[in-house]
């Protein structure tokens, strides 16, 4: 189902063009350019960041991980302009924070409809009622509209694994037979299962302020489970998650957040060999790939180029300024371009970080078509 990827010939000349890019030796006819009122805001942007941007929209970047339920122009501009696209994907959680999940998916729906082509929809379903006695069968109806009106995934949350309980006082677990029908469902359409299965570790861990996720958990305590001891283990959720895995072998599994195994690149290379239907995205766990030994993860990305999906987890939320969000998609498709396709130190919680300088045939695969080849539909195959 997962084919290897072949090189080709059109594919090396676009990586030798995009090193050029970053060389600075070929500049293509069209300059990018950062708007000046929010370069002039963010005295702190490392320079040279329009340049990166510039080689990002040249790789035709897509990013496999946002949530935008707000429609502007100028938003749409910034994504064409970055040569952009976009997996727009929907959460139904029991605490509302993108809204109630009609809304949520409706705004969703006109942020792609309005993007000309530049974001595709992952619906989810709600899975609290999974005990009810036609849950699958009302939830692959669901997902059989869905699929017809567009959508190309489908996202399970962590609530499965960590908040969702049978009446008898047990976790459901995302290998529960409730859900058997719906990820047979996915698998014969061809669509694409998010997985955001279980939480980084540190949320069982006691609070520290080095943590990229302490300020997520000091916000979030009902998250938090060095709190809620009663909950489950994050292996056991991981193993009920492996177990998915091996039970649906035809099911493209993408799993969100570095599938929850982000303080260690070796746990998730386990993975890829044991289950050929498993990718990863990398979205909001970007600091774990800096914070872990450089040469370790610049081989782990380099051996498993056809696993890893670029995803940033980044939000365009109703009721946010669109000017900040702008800012805040450029800094961070700015920084992340920095880190993986250049040498250039970058500074994360005072630490120096040296970016990995991938080749350009891997930034390839890992912006462009490893998206294309798990989430089938998510932007044209060809260039
Ligand atoms: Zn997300």
């Amino acid at each position: 189902m997962v084919e290897n990827t072949h090189f080709n010939f059109r594919k090396l000349v676009t990586s030798l063009l995009i090193a050029a890019a970053v060389a600075g030796a070929v500049l293509p006819a069209w300059r990018f350019t950062v708007d000046p009122i929010l370069a002039a805001k963010a005295p702190d942007r490392p320079p040279g960041s329009a340049d990166d941007l510039q080689a990002f929209a040249a790789i035709e970047p897509i990013d496999t991980h946002v949530h935008a339920f707000k429609t502007d122009p100028a938003f749409v501009e910034l994504v064409a302009r970055l040569r952009l696209h976009v997996l727009d994907i929907c959460v139904a959680d029991s605490q509302g924070i993108y809204g109630e999940l009609s809304t949520e998916l409706a705004r969703a729906k006109s942020f792609v409809q309005s993007s000309h082509g530049h974001a595709r929809l992952c619906v989810t379903f709600r899975p609290f009622g999974f005990q009810q006695k036609d849950f699958a069968q009302n939830t692959v109806k669901q997902l059989r509209q869905e699929f017809a009106a567009g959508a190309i995934a489908v996202k399970i949350w962590k609530n499965i694994g960590m908040e969702l309980k049978t009446a008898d006082g047990k976790y459901v677990m995302p290998d529960d037979a409730a859900f058997r029908l719906i990820y047979k469902e996915i698998a014969a359409a061809n669509k694409t299962l998010v997985a955001h299965v279980a939480e980084p570790s540190s949320c069982w861990q006691p609070p520290n302020p080095d943590s990229p996720d302490y300020s997520y958990y000091n916000e979030n305590p009902e998250w938090y489970m060095y709190l809620h001891p009663d909950h489950p283990r994050k292996e056991v959720i991981l193993a009920a998650r492996d177990r998915l895995l091996a039970e649906n072998p035809k099911l493209r599994v993408v799993g969100a957040h570095l599938g929850s195994m982000e303080v260690d690149v070796d746990e998730i290379a386990k993975r890829f060999d044991r289950y050929p239907n498993f990718a990863v995205d990398t979205a909001a766990r970007m600091e774990y790939l800096m914070i872990q030994p450089r040469e370790k993860v610049r081989n782990f990305l380099i051996k498993y180029q056809d696993r890893v999906l670029y995803g940033t987890d980044l939000e365009f939320l109703i009721d946010e300024p669109t000017p900040d969000a702008l800012k805040d998609w450029q800094e961070t498709y700015s920084r992340d371009w920095q880190f993986l396709a250049t040498d250039h130190t970058l500074e994360y919680h005072g630490r120096k970080i040296q970016g990995l300088n991938l080749p350009p045939p891997v930034l390839h695969r890992i912006y462009h078509d490893n998206a294309i080849r798990w989430i089938p539909g998510i932007a044209p195959a060809s260039k």
